[in-house]
């Protein structure tokens, strides 16, 4: 069938759930309107069949063409020891979760690692290094192509088409790569490798590399992965180089399409691991990197000794292949930040690590406040140190409150153990925060290219996939609702550009179900009454939080939405999303303080004071916050925050051509070539690719033109006009008289089968297997089937 489906492309028709976009543009700018599918190149075949139906210049190798095809319909037939070659995952059939599975483990066992599902590309963890897949010569080849799609589906085909989108035939528009999927999936590698893949085809030739900065800006952008990686990456349960933010990467071209410049934006770094750590992951690979990677003399300076054990320093001993200072210093070096300033971030960062030491504990005498450890002494004196601010005014931040008492005199409170341990916690989020937007802002500086210097971009985007653990908070479900928000703009898009061929066709559009994650999306971000509105008025109110009451209010606010759900007996308040991609339950408790994420304001005035330049810089502009605790204070809270970045990101997405990757994970211990059935299937419903592909399947994927379709299936009825469109003169009849004869071999076929035929709806010949357009008879795959086997038997 694979080859039917080429021959019927070759002729302009539209085949396979791929029919998106993608195939709209080549069916439409040109005559060799081929999928990819095949596993050779193509051959060319000499019937040039105009769109509009009416006219043909047909040279017809029919014949030929058909005993050649013979074959591959014989293998879609017999198609369990076929599966592996199944490059599209629209022609499994029927689409259900474990036909999919099947062809991709028939194909993962074959080594073969990306698979198209109609307008998204499939990649598998190879969980091992597969040269060849990757190298120039590769990337050349897929480049240089006239038609990549042609090759086996690979990440550089969805590079290059958005490369070759860019310039646009009518007008040029910017691109985005969206990769998804879960941690360890490989969105982060390939992303990089999207990365390799336009610093070496958009970089200019030798020949043109005459402006120093043209020549720089591919290795910048390389560069700054290392950076990006050293500060945001960790080894965790799932993926020992796992990144701990999103991000969004715009690469910038100029007129010539050569890379000319790159910004980069992040999204919800996970600052919460630079204080803590769960059981067997790693805190941020760059004290790592120190710890091994620095001189003696740079460890004396950073008072890190090899003999310290640090708290948040834990599996150390792990060696690691990120463990690579040499290569972040270098990196750092190439960005323009200098030695000194790249000794003044060690220099906080190791002030860090000392202030992870720094443990308080209760005082001898009940009625006396928490003392500090003595043995924390010299660790809060290093940090102190290495923060260039006082060491007592440093005990005072993390001992004692402010609070204000009337409406001059301040009175300081101490702090209770445990609240003492919050805020030396939050003083480490605090700074670490700060060091990672301005590596992100430095980077930025140096790739970035003037406005004047570039006119379009292509995105690429890395974002943390969908995430359902045992406990979920606050966290997940920013994570979670970002998802959500990928997820409507993915079915937006795609049932957009179907919608478009569907409307120009003179289509009903109502047939094509889809899941609409809607009253999803308004549970959580709807106003007023949504989630993140309701906690950020709980936020608000300034009162010590109850999660409890919390609950009762978000029922009492949402119970009207299908979306949410409440488990009366569990032990803990809270609440279930029916997400797109599954239910996930949140606890409520902790919400609310991880939303105001409160930053007492005396560590900012004490950070204010540093003595270190870069230190004191970050908190310049900062403004504090009212720590009366009267009145409401104008907290910008997390979901805010988050949602509005994410607005702007979507924003973008929306004025971009997307393109999607899934990527999945075979096994959850990251073992070379081993897939986990289980695994995959659960990745496979949590990204939704049944549904994907039944988006791309549903409607009528197959689209043929009318004179193709009948010097194909003309032979059913024996249609005179059949036997002249394949003669030397070819055919010359009206679009009526086409419409006609085609709705007679359609009702032949269907009558055969005991189906009813086709009526008359609007002008327009429809059934539920078959609609005629005004250029092109869509169909289902089965509608294709029973014409191929009517077809076999005419014959
Ligand atoms: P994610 O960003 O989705 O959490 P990563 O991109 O960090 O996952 O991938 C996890 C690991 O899987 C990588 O460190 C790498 O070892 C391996 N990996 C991912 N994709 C590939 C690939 N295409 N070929 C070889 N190894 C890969
Ligand atoms: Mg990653």
């Amino acid at each position: 069938m694979a080859g039917v489906k080429k021959e019927l492309r070759d002729k302009g028709a539209v085949v396979g759930a791929s029919s998106c976009v993608r195939d709209r543009e080549r069916v439409s700018s040109s005559s060799a309107a081929k999928e990819g599918r095949q596993r050779q190149p193509a051959k060319q075949h000499d019937v040039v069949v105009k769109a509009n139906g009416a006219q043909q210049t047909a040279q017809s190798s029919c014949q030929s063409l058909d005993a050649s095809l013979e074959e591959e319909v014989k293998a879609f037939l017999i198609n369990e020891d076929e599966l592996h070659t199944y490059d599209d995952l629209t022609k499994v059939s029927p689409v259900t979760p474990s036909t999919v599975l099947k062809c991709l483990q028939a194909r993962y066992s074959a080594k073969v690692f990306y698979t198209h599902a109609g307008c998204t590309l499939v990649a598998l963890n190879p969980f091992q290094p597969i040269p060849h897949l990757y190298s120039l010569d590769v990337m050349k080849e897929y480049h240089c192509a006239p038609q990549p799609q042609e090759f086996k589906p690979h990440i550089f085909i969805v590079a290059e088409e958005a490369y070759r989108n860019v310039q646009g035939q009518v007008e040029p528009t910017n691109q985005s790569l969206v990769v998804s999927g879960e941690s360890g999936a490989g969105k982060t590698w390939t992303s990089r490798c999207l990365m390799k893949y336009y610093a070496t085809i958009a970089a200019p030739s030798s020949s043109q590399k005459c402006q120093d900065t043209v020549e720089r800006i591919e290795r910048r952008v390389l560069d700054s992965n290392p950076i990006m990686e050293a500060f945001g990456n960790a080894s965790t349960l799932r993926n020992n180089n796992s990144s701990r933010f999103g991000k969004y990467i715009q690469l910038q071209l100029d007129r010539s399409q050569l890379l000319v410049g790159a910004s980069v934006q992040t999204y919800l770094l996970e600052k919460t691991r630079v204080a803590f750590q769960a059981a067997n992951e790693r805190n941020f690979h760059i004290f790592y990197q120190m710890m091994k990677g620095a001189t003696e003399e740079q460890r004396l300076e950073w008072k890190m000794q090899c003999d310290r054990q640090f708290n948040w320093l834990p599996n150390a001993d792990k060696t690691l292949e990120e463990d690579c200072f040499q290569e972040t210093k270098h990196a750092l070096e190439h960005l323009g930040i200098d030695v000194d300033v790249q000794g003044q971030i060690f220099r906080i960062l190791a002030g860090l690590l000392n202030l992870g030491n720094v443990i308080f504990c209760p005082s001898d005498d009940e009625s006396q406040p928490c003392k500090l450890k003595e043995q924390s002494r010299g660790f809060l004196q290093n940090t102190a140190d290495l923060l260039g601010v006082p060491s007592e005014e440093l005990e005072a931040c993390l001992r004692l409150r402010s609070l204000r008492a009337g409406k001059q005199s301040v009175v300081l409170k101490p702090c209770s153990q445990a609240e003492c341990s919050v805020r030396r916690d939050c003083l480490a989020k605090l700074i670490y925060a700060h060091v990672f937007d301005w590596l992100v802002a430095c980077i930025n500086k140096s790739m970035c290219a003037d406005t004047s210097r570039w006119c379009n971009f292509i995105g690429l985007l890395d974002v943390y996939g969908f995430e359902c653990f045992t406990s979920n908070n606050l966290e997940q479900l920013c994570i979670n609702y970002a998802n959500e928000k990928l997820q409507q703009h993915f079915v937006a898009h795609y049932l957009k550009a179907q919608q478009e061929d569907y409307v120009s066709e003179g289509l009903a559009w109502s047939f094509i179900q889809y899941q609409d994650n809607q009253s999803c999306l308004d549970l959580i971000e709807g106003s007023p009454a949504g989630v993140f509105s309701l906690l950020n008025e709980e936020c608000r109110l300034n009162r010590p939080s109850d999660a409890k009451q919390f609950r009762m209010r978000l029922e009492k606010e949402l119970s009207s939405n299908a979306c949410v759900s409440w488990d009366k007996f569990s032990r803990q308040p809270d609440f279930t999303v029916l997400h797109y991609a599954g239910k996930v339950s949140y606890q409520i408790e902790g919400m609310m303080e991880k939303n105001k994420d409160p930053v007492p304001p005396e560590l900012v005035h004490l950070l204010q004071q540093s003595q270190d330049s870069l230190l004191q810089s970050f908190f310049t502009e900062h403004s504090t916050e009212d720590s009366s605790g009267r009145g409401p204070s104008k907290v910008v809270t997390v979901v805010s925050k988050f949602k509005n970045s994410l607005e702007s990101l979507m924003k973008i997405l929306h004025s971009t051509t997307p393109h999607y990757t899934r990527c999945i994970k075979p096994n959850p211990d990251c073992r070379p070539l081993t897939f986990k059935k289980e695994e995959v299937i659960n990745q496979l419903e949590a990204c939704g690719i049944v549904e994907t592909i039944n988006i791309s399947a549903a409607g009528f994927p197959i689209r043929i033109p009318y004179l193709c379709f009948l010097q194909r299936y003309g032979l059913i009825v024996n249609s005179k006009m059949f036997h002249r469109s394949r003669g030397e003169n070819g055919l010359d009849v009206d679009k009526d008289t086409l419409l006609r004869e085609v709705t007679r071999i359609l009702n032949a076929v269907l009558r055969r089968h005991s189906l009813d035929p086709c009526g008359d709806a609007g002008g327009r010949t429809r059934s539920s297997m078959v609609h005629c357009g005004r250029t092109k008879v869509f169909m289902t795959h089965s509608m294709l089937e029973l014409l191929e086997g009517q077809r076999d038997r005419e014959r």
